[in-house]
């Protein structure tokens, strides 16, 4: 069996998918170095781990690409003290990446197994202590932990659900893909008092945020 060397393939993964587009943060770049993406990914795909793509994760659900990682963690202009709220755990992926650079995330997954996987995964690499997993509808987010200085979502919403603009911090950051199934739009959404300012950020893909209904069809 050839061995790969997993820490070379993220670096390059860093260097030419995330710095040579937009992406500067240099907190997220070093959390992006750091969190081996192969991990959450099932093994007959870790040859891929680090490629410019998103990848298959069971339940017909799927790991973000890096680059969508890396440019959602970015708008959420993350400070270490800030609170995160997270919809759609999924591989648990992006749960590390978050976790690297705050001191608690809170994340909200609809699909048990998936988010019983990713809690396992985290837990081995020493995250878990820094977040609070649940199982439940994230369109309703999560309010017994509000209000949050950062909401990520990453399923794609009909619209942005108002339980989240509600649970929004004064200066609170929400990063959302909005407009499933077709054209879907990026968007972040900023509370500054009483004012909800949004904008477009750009074109994405995601699978959509579902009801509990829809997901019992998947087992
Ligand atoms: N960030 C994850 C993305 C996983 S795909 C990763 O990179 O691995 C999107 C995830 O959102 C799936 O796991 C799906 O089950 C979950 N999801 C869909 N609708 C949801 C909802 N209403 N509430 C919470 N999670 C939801």
């Amino acid at each position: 069996m050839k061995l790969i060397d997993f820490d070379t393939r993220r670096k390059e993964m860093v260097w030419i998918q995330l710095r040579r587009r937009d992406i500067t943060d240099e907190r997220v770049l070093a959390a992006m170095e750091k969190v081996p993406r192969h991990l959450f990914m099932p093994v007959e795909l870790w040859d891929r781990a680090y490629d410019d793509a998103p990848a298959p994760i069971g339940e017909a659900q799927t790991i973000s690409q890096p680059y969508m990682v890396a440019c959602m963690t970015q708008t959420l202009q993350l400070k270490r003290t800030d609170r995160v709220l997270e919809i759609g755990t999924g591989s648990g992926y992006q749960t590390a990446v978050l976790a690297e650079m705050v001191d608690h995330v809170y994340t909200v997954e609809i699909r048990p197994t998936l988010l019983e996987r990713a809690k396992g995964i985290l837990e081995e690499l020493g995250y878990s202590h820094k977040i609070t997993f649940r199982v439940g509808n994230g369109h309703t987010g999560y309010e017994k932990e509000a209000p949050y200085d950062a909401i990520i979502v990453t399923a794609a919403a009909d619209c942005v659900p108002p339980a989240l603009v509600t649970q929004l911090a004064d200066g609170g950051r929400l990063v959302i893909p909005v407009g499933y199934p077709e054209h879907q739009i990026l968007y972040r959404v900023t509370r500054k008092g009483e004012e909800i300012e949004q904008e477009q950020l750009l074109g994405c893909v995601f699978v959509p945020m579902v009801n509990e209904k829809d997901v019992s069809h998947f087992g």
